[in-house]
């Protein structure tokens, strides 16, 4: 059976003014700035006038480790949302916004999928609202200031060998990583070696995703470290005098983006930082306006349970004072019979064995968020149209031995109507609403927190620290950046730092190769492995079936 590609349900679907949308969601018309008919921004003051308001529900949706065999969890999140709806409830979906890097690439477009679907798909998946541009022309301007001060005499005595910040472009393209710039003579700048991060990766964007207002977002931006001067002191943003013009060029990315699901639930789909050296969650400000007009609001966090959820806990809901009241975990039986070790080219035929062995992946997960995080949680099966009755009901054995609550779910086939049981779950849980907790205490010291999240989150028995890795936690403690939280960069296909640790891995180490402070987004990124931030195309790139007709019709965005 052929089935529909995802534009092809998206354009076949009624769409509805976003002003009708808005007015559902009790979102007033003076608060809206319409970006054509589908799409708004809100406005971050109409925060002030909800004050009072009581906040909704907020859900978590995560999933066990990735595979290639793919998860589902923005279509979960976003097929809950519709769900919810169907049962009466007022929903909205808060999610993060596409990097064209991966719409080109491999994975294609990020706005659900099937019947469970953000729209209009297309322009979500393309340029949107222009948000991801400005970040880049932030990030762009700072380092074009940063090579000025150079030129112009250097009166901050920057060392071009200590430079961290790097330009920025929201595209795959490998070619840039490691650059020289400024040849060619006195005149065309001062030679260095250089490179670019893709926008996602860039810190503008994690700053952007957790500033509350343009006052807060100038601050942060104000304290971003650019590099250090010769006698290794930090030199910022703010030093260059930055931070004021890169805040008037992200004043309308800072807003949060409305446009709906396929069954018109209101959606705010805003913010897209990288889930490794960022914390991969949708801006605060969408979050909390979201929280604030509906009284259930899911929303995901990017790559599996060990790296989204605790960062979502450990760095999103600290910093921002969110609380959520349950967590949806998303399951594939593609995916376990991968943990399971099957290849990905076998994984249409019935396997319980295979199935049976990966289920450890999902319990060590769910262990992770009942135990270690405090939280309340259902198991989803995101419901593919090779699973079987036999491996389905296996899973629900399985989970029920464990005593966790255990669902059908069929969003990408049937949309909200497929959610229903995932959406009567949360609604349960989150009645019994419990306080999260944290994996570590912020005046832990840097090494103690990456033990805890290693030893609690991941299950390994410690860490072992490079001697850079060692030497740089020294010197950030002194500068004085103990005590705020750290972002795990590490292979998310693994609860380990070793990506072909599959399953349910035990008796590891995770070596720490270095850290790195994001100053101005608040966080110290731990760096396990090798880790990419500016991605590359593969050999037969998404890009080559993507197309526009004579009527400005996108074909083949997947
Ligand atoms: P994640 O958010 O976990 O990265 P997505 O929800 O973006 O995953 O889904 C990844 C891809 O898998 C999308 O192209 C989507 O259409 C597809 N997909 C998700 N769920 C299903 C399903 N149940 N059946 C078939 N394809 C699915
Ligand atoms: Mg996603």
């Amino acid at each position: 059976m052929a089935y529909k590609s995802d534009i092809e349900i998206a354009q076949e679907v009624e769409i509805k003014p976003i002003e009708e949308i808005a007015e559902t969601a009790g979102i007033e018309r003076s608060d809206l700035e319409l970006y054509g008919d589908y799409k708004a921004k809100i406005n971050y003051n109409a925060m002030d006038k909800l004050q009072d308001r009581e906040d909704g529900k907020l859900i978590l949706v995560t999933a066990i480790s990735p595979t290639p065999a793919g998860e589902g969890k923005t279509t979960t999140a976003v097929g809950l949302g519709d769900g919810l709806k169907r049962l009466g409830e007022k929903a909205m979906i808060a999610i993060r916004e596409p990097s064209l890097g991966p719409v080109f690439g491999i994975k294609g477009g990020a706005a659900g999928g099937g019947y469970a679907q953000v729209v209009p798909m297309e322009d979500i998946n393309l340029h949107f609202t222009g948000d991801f541009h400005a970040i880049g022309a932030a990030n762009n301007l700072l380092a074009a200031m940063l090579d000025n001060h150079i030129h112009q005499g250097n009166e901050l005595q920057i060392d071009t060998r200590k430079i961290t910040w790097k330009r920025a472009v929201d595209m795959n393209d490998r070619q840039l990583r490691f650059i020289v710039g400024g040849l060619q003579g006195k005149t065309n700048g001062v030679p260095r070696e250089d490179g670019f991060d893709i926008t996602v990766a860039s810190e503008i964007m994690a700053v952007l995703c957790l500033s509350n207002s343009i006052a807060e977002l100038k601050a942060k931006l104000e304290q971003i470290i650019i590099g250090y001067t010769y006698d290794d002191k930090p030199v910022t943003a703010g030093d260059l005098y930055a931070h004021g013009a890169m805040a008037a060029l992200l004043k309308d990315a800072l807003k949060p983006n409305l446009v709906q699901t396929l069954e018109h639930t209101p959606a705010i789909v805003h913010g897209g930082p990288f889930a490794n050296i960022a914390h991969g969650c949708n801006s605060v400000m969408a979050t909390k306006m979201a929280l604030k007009y509906a009284d259930y609001v899911v929303t995901e966090a990017g790559f599996g349970a060990d790296l989204g959820a605790e960062k979502f806990f450990d760095i999103k809901c600290r910093l921002s004072g969110v609380k959520p009241s349950a967590v949806v975990l998303v399951a594939t039986i593609r995916a376990l019979k991968m943990h399971g070790g099957v290849a990905k080219s076998e994984l249409d035929g019935e396997n319980l064995t295979a199935l049976e062995a990966g289920l450890p992946n999902l319990m060590k997960h769910l262990e992770n968020i009942q135990d270690v995080h405090g939280m309340p949680a259902v198991v989803a099966i995101n419901k593919f149209p090779t699973d079987t009755e036999a491996e389905i009901n296996l899973i629900k054995t399985r989970c029920k031995e464990y005593g966790v609550e255990v669902v059908l779910s069929d969003v990408w086939g049937n949309g909200g109507r497929g959610a229903e049981d995932v959406a009567k779950a949360v609604i349960r849980l989150a009645e019994g609403y419990k306080q999260h907790k944290y994996v570590y205490e912020l005046d832990d010291s840097i090494t103690k927190k990456i033990e805890k999240v290693v030893q609690k989150v991941y299950g390994g028995n410690g860490i072992q620290l490079t001697r850079e890795a060692a030497r740089e936690i020294d010197r950030l403690e002194n500068l004085g950046f103990g005590n705020i939280p750290i972002c795990m960069a590490k292979t998310q296909y693994s609860f380990s730092d070793d990506p072909s640790k599959i399953g349910r891995p035990e008796d590891f180490t995770v070596t720490i190769t270095n850290v790195k402070v994001s100053a101005g987004a608040g966080f110290i990124v731990v760096l396990t492995g090798k880790i990419m931030t500016m991605p590359g195309l593969p050999k037969r790139p998404a890009a080559e079936r993507i197309d526009v007709d004579e009527q400005g019709q996108i074909h083949g965005l997947f």
